[in-house]
């Protein structure tokens, strides 16, 4: 099999073969389906595999291919009715600028998350020598303040599992995978620069890649090196405190070390939890609005039970890895609940960055082979729940995880219930076959009132609709950790469509999660690619080709 980019020539999509094939296997499939002699097969690659577990009996691979025959012309003219085959299309990326060998002055990127090293990144590869500026700490520090809070209750506020180095999905499963549009395949160059800063390689192809957490750590490092390399710059434990403004224009930030930094081309790409950094914001006028995010547990169940209902026989197949889930239910009081952020094989994380106050995450390593599937079980909520401010969201979001904290016994634990107690409204007391996955621990009592009536109810009804779809999903013993609020940005930095700076400041451009833009690695690191352009075509006068 090759894996070697050459310039292929043919795409074949939706070729299936069985679960188990050889490469030999494969490679005939594709002579008989452009009906050419073997010698006439150039090369081939995958350029994308999924697996269709619908007949669980029979689960299979689907391929897209790209191919370099001998004669394209005759195999284009022999099937160019069939929708299957047709020329690869042109997904590299191409730079909308290069920097002028004077730069008069070099952009800030505030945030060193997914969207912000995206930004960095291609910034330094046009040449404009960014500054980035992060609050956290470089990402093996971090890595040990993360881990203070989850082994001894010990939260950095400025070092967590948010903030720092690599940002919110530095500690994480590492899906790449988002339904956002993207006609100018930027996803590809994501997942091309990962794959140079030492991410596995199938990432390139297979339908749902995920790094996982360790890989992750070190990627980071190596994209930080690149940047730095292209003349990039990098202040770590460097948090903006403020914007210097002026006639609605960006003029510089400033520091909380007192340092002051003239730019008037800032990329904000802050992530949805910097709430110090959105007051900061409002308070300097740059507009924003309330905008829906979700709330809800996180449930743990064995990863065999999720196998064997996807998966059916060929549950714990190698090939297959552990199974992930998607749900989702219109309830009965009109909320909507579903799965987010669904770690096969992984850990429920602490995921504050605010003292006393308790939110659940998830992570897993590459290999996903820890013994619980986790997932957020949310509830989509609007600003109607939270009316009056652009900043209530957060208001909100803090009532309902220092209500965990209380919940927890103030210890940083999170509070728990078995999914059996929780549907019958009585207090859990001990647990059953599932063990939690939390660290520092969990508290066993009633999760009731820790989020508000309507989204008690609509998980309520929820958990049984989904065990009709993944069957044990309600079974007695899985556990709920609570509370999960940072499913998304509560505000949106509005931004103008055309050069995607602030609508009413200048030079601004709100980027990634935090802003409203994004919601997940890849969304955030597509995000980043988009800003970095539009801050380039700003700096050398050209018009953005939106
Ligand atoms: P962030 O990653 O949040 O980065 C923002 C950065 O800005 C932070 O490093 C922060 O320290 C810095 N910052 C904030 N304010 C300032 C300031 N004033 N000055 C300087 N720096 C500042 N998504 C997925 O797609 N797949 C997953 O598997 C996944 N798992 C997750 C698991 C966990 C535990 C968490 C917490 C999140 C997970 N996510 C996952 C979500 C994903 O991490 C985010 O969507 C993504 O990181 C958003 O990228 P971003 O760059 O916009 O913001």
């Amino acid at each position: 099999m090759q894996f070697a980019p050459t310039s292929f020539m043919l795409r074949i999509t939706d070729l299936q073969l069985p679960l188990e094939h050889s490469d030999d296997e494969l490679r005939e499939a594709i002579l008989q389906r452009l009906g050419i002699p073997a010698a006439a097969l150039l090369h081939y690659t995958i350029f994308k595999r999924s697996s269709d577990a619908r007949k669980k009996t029979a689960i299979s691979f689907i391929y897209t291919l790209d191919i370099d025959v001998a004669d394209e012309a005759d195999v284009m003219r022999r099937l160019k009715n069939d929708r299957h085959v047709g020329k690869t299309p042109d997904t590299s990326y191409q730079f909308v600028a290069q920097a002028p060998a004077k730069l008069s002055t070099r952009p800030l990127v505030i945030g060193f998350g997914p969207c912000g090293i995206f930004a960095a990144l291609i910034l330094a590869q046009m040449g404009f020598r960014p500054i980035i500026l992060e609050r956290g700490k470089v990402v093996r520090e971090r890595t040990k303040d993360t881990w203070g809070l989850w082994r001894k209750r010990d939260l950095k506020p400025e070092s967590n599992v948010q903030f720092g180095e690599g940002g919110a999905g530095t500690f994480s499963d590492g899906k790449l995978y988002s339904q956002v549009k993207d006609p100018k395949h930027y996803g590809r160059k994501v997942l091309t620069e990962f794959v140079k800063a030492d991410a596995p390689p199938e990432i390139l192809y297979i339908n749902k890649p995920h790094i996982g957490t360790f890989r992750l750590v070190k990627m980071v490092e190596q994209m930080r090196a690149t940047i730095e390399e292209l003349g990039g710059e990098f202040r770590f434990e460097s948090k903006v405190e403020s914007l210097d403004l002026k006639d609605g224009k960006v003029r510089g930030v400033s520091l909380a070390n007192g340092e002051y930094l003239a730019s008037d081309q800032v990329v904000l790409a802050i992530g949805h939890s910097a709430r110090d950094t959105f007051q900061m914001l409002y308070d300097s006028g740059v507009y924003m609005e309330a905008k829906p995010f979700s709330i809800g547990f996180r449930i743990e169940h064995p990863q065999s039970i999720i196998d064997r209902a996807r998966f059916g026989p060929y549950a714990g197949h190698p090939l297959l890895g552990a199974a992930d889930y998607k749900l989702v239910h219109h309830c009965s009081n009109g909320r909507s609940v579903y799965s987010f952020c669904m770690c096969p094989g992984g850990t429920v994380v602490a995921a504050t960055s605010e003292p006393n106050r308790v939110v659940t995450n998830g992570m897993s390593q590459y290999s996903r082979n820890e013994r619980n599937a986790n997932s957020g079980i949310v509830v989509g909520i609007t600003p109607a729940d939270y009316p009056g401010h652009p900043l209530a969201g957060i208001e909100f979001q803090r009532h309902w995880e220092s209500r965990a904290f209380e919940l927890g016994g103030g210890t940083y634990d999170a509070p728990g219930q078995l999914v059996g107690d929780f549907l019958a409204n009585r207090a859990s007391t001990e647990f059953g076959s599932v063990q939690p996955s939390y660290k520092p621990g969990v508290h066993l009592g009633n999760l009731d009132t820790a989020l508000p009536d309507y989204a008690i109810a609509a998980i309520r009804e929820a958990i049984p609709f989904f065990d009709k779809q993944i069957k044990g999903f309600s079974m007695a013993d899985a556990v709920l950790t609570g509370v999960e609020t940072r499913t998304s940005s509560p505000v949106r930095i509005r931004r103008r469509d055309d050069t995607l700076q602030s609508i009413n400041t200048v030079g601004l451009y709100p980027a990634g999660e935090g802003a409203g833009y994004a919601g997940g690695i890849m969304s955030a690191a597509i995000d980043g690619i988009r800003v970095a352009e539009a801050v380039a075509l700003s700096m050398t006068g050209d018009s953005p080709k939106v």
